[in-house]
């Protein structure tokens, strides 16, 4: 069965909204996605992400991400899991707004 990222929300579990409040507690409130050289990002996490999309709500397939990280990993989610893996090929210019000075 391929994955369909247009159904991908209405897919939640139950009580997604507590689940999503102990991972954003979890990782600090803070985005945990790393930046190419290995530096955390740290921006406050307003959105939780799954690590591989689809139906896997576990805690460990979930983690806190700021918006900009979460819009821009969203954008390269063609709806399957390879698509995650060729997104070095494709990087946006826009900067992340803790880069800018
Ligand atoms: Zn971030």
């Amino acid at each position: 069965m391929a994955w369909e990222g247009s159904t991908r929300r209405q897919r939640l579990p139950k009580d997604w909204p507590a689940r999503r409040r102990r991972v954003l507690r979890r990782d600090g409130h803070r985005c945990v996605e790393l930046y190419s050289d290995g530096r955390r990002c740290t921006q406050p996490a307003t959105d939780v992400d799954h690590i591989v999309p689809g139906d896997d709500h576990r805690m460990e397939n979930l983690r806190a991400l700021c918006s900009w990280h979460h819009a821009r990993k969203s954008a390269h989610e063609g709806g399957t899991a390879a698509a995650r893996t060729r997104v070095s090929s494709a990087r946006p210019t826009a900067k992340h707004p803790a880069l800018e000075d």
